[in-house]
């Protein structure tokens, strides 16, 4: 049976390498539909290349030149947020859930209330509103197949036990491009910096996520929801080579690791998978022509983001979308030279702050999640430098 495919946030990274394991598959999936925030030349090629049935954009004023571009090829499209909805209403058996940012909350939501399965990498859904997205998805018999490595990899592992016989899971970090940079250079560390990641190539916005390690205490915060641990089950240890991508303890002292190459169009097949597995035409893992792997506890001294994040999972209720908020206003500031790299952990310290009267508050619906994020950001957005002004004569 053909499976059918719909890809949310489809031009950016995680989008392309989907499309590129479906090109390896062409008889198996076919797709649905294709949504992309605003870039009508990337969407449109690609839906002539996967010959998508619908093409939606986010925004709502390409509408006319998206219909031009995709004028004679059958293929019906629309702009805004409501194409966005008919999109993931449309009929597929799975939606890859890869817009960045908040933004993909309400239409990963949206699949999730379809009972749909879901492919998630964007990972801002469990971060912000983690307990609605879990409820919902128990409610509606939506799987929630994790595509970030880390737990696709500690998914995988944990197959070979049972959940209640975990003690401890660990996620592995790269450690980032500011690996083995001291305190001042990493704060005066520019936005082509970040985009130098050591093991893979991804979105401006996880650059600079990976770069601080917040992209880590973002998927501590993802793994207590997908997995149900307490923050205290939950830990890091940076290793350079990102083989071993999560690893799970059990009780009785066995750990199985899950393991692969940097690639994510493997933990992507792995989520488009059903019962047995793709056949990948990807290089095998080489553990001899790798030599070694190394290990190293993560700097919080040096990387403030990674406590930050830790101190929001401990805190609970509504403070990690409060962090996440706080993070993309920063990182948004830091991409456009607005702010440095080291503004972006003091802005994220100072909003969580400025919440900590609220700690007991759990957002119970997204949309709760969303105005807590449009207050977390107009909050941050005062703890940015201030703009810089010509001098008047
Ligand atoms: P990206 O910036 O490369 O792509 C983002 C996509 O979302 C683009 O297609 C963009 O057009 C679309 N988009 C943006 N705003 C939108 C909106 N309002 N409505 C609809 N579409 C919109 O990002 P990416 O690196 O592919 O990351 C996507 C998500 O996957 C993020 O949540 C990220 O944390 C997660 N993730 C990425 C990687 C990776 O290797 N890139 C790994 C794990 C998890
Ligand atoms: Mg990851």
């Amino acid at each position: 049976m053909t499976h059918r495919i719909t890809i949310l946030g489809a031009t950016g990274s995680i989008g392309k390498s989907t499309a590129e394991v479906l090109a390896q598959h062409p008889d198996r999936f076919r797709v649905t539909a294709l949504v992309s925030g605003s870039d009508v030349r990337g969407l449109a090629e690609m839906a002539h290349r996967l010959e998508a049935e619908f093409v939606a954009l986010a925004d709502a004023s390409k509408q006319k030149p998206l219909r031009e571009a995709l004028a004679g090829s059958g293929i019906a499209s629309g702009a805004g947020p409501s194409a966005v909805i008919e999109a993931v209403e449309r009929e597929a058996e799975t939606i890859v859930a890869a817009i960045s940012g908040v933004a993909g909350l309400a239409p990963t939501h949206a699949a999730l209330k379809k009972g749909r399965r879901i492919g998630l990498a964007n990972k801002e859904s469990l971060v912000c509103a983690g307990a609605a997205f879990m409820r919902d998805a128990a409610r509606t018999g939506a799987a929630i197949l994790p595509m970030d490595s880390e737990h696709n990899a500690l998914a995988q592992a944990l197959a070979s036990g049972h959940p209640d016989d975990v003690v401890t899971m660990t996620l592995t970090a790269s450690g980032g491009p500011f690996r083995t940079w001291d305190e001042a250079r990493i704060a005066a560390a520019t936005p082509a910096q970040t985009a130098k990641h050591p093991t893979y190539s991804m979105g401006a916005k996880i650059n600079v996520d990976s770069a601080s390690l917040m992209n880590k205490g973002l998927e501590l915060i993802e793994a207590h929801h997908l997995f149900g641990l307490r923050p205290d089950q939950l830990d890091v240890v940076v290793h350079p080579q990102s083989i071993i991508h999560g690893l799970v303890h059990w009780r009785d002292g066995a750990v199985t690791a899950g393991l692969a190459n940097p690639d994510m169009k493997i933990p992507i097949a792995n989520c488009l998978a059903a019962e047995r597995r793709l056949t990948m035409s990807v290089p095998r893992l080489d553990l001899a022509a790798i030599g070694g792997f190394t290990f190293e506890a993560p700097d919080e001294a040096r990387f403030p983001c990674l406590r930050l994040a830790r101190a929001a999972l401990a805190a609970g209720g509504g403070m990690p979308a409060v962090l996440n908020g706080a993070n993309e206003v920063a990182v948004e500031a830091f991409l456009s030279g607005r702010a440095g790299f080291g503004d972006i952990p003091r802005v994220v310290e100072e909003t969580c702050a400025a919440f900590a009267g609220q700690a007991g508050y759990e957002p119970a619906t997204v949309e709760d999640a969303l105005a807590l994020d449009r207050e977390a950001r107009r909050i941050a957005a005062g703890f940015l430098p201030a703009v810089s002004r010509p001098a008047v004569a």
